[in-house]
């Protein structure tokens, strides 16, 4: 029996478009970022159960999704900075 993720298989993402949060172009969106709320308090941070239905995270409420058709659009933050000596 296999167990955990299968290597290298990540959730496949159908094409979809959407207007780009920067250049405000409609075209194939390539990046997306969803901002989640923060739990509201340190002592309410809600326990994960692995069996429980979970809602997507563009589906959460307070969550915000944010499209980029490329990666100039995207931002930095998109982009890997590592060195050979980060690792
Ligand atoms: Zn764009």
């Amino acid at each position: 029996m296999r167990r955990g993720r299968p290597s290298n298989k990540r959730p496949v993402v159908e094409p979809y478009r959407r207007k780009c949060n920067t250049c405000g172009k409609v075209l194939v969106v390539k990046h997306r970022r969803t901002i989640l709320p923060r739990v509201g308090s340190e002592f309410k941070i809600p326990t994960y159960n692995k069996n429980a239905t979970h809602k997507k995270r563009t589906e959460l409420s307070g969550a915000v999704v944010e499209h980029y058709c490329s990666i100039e659009c995207a931002g930095d933050s998109f982009i890997n900075h590592y060195t050979p000596e980060d690792f």
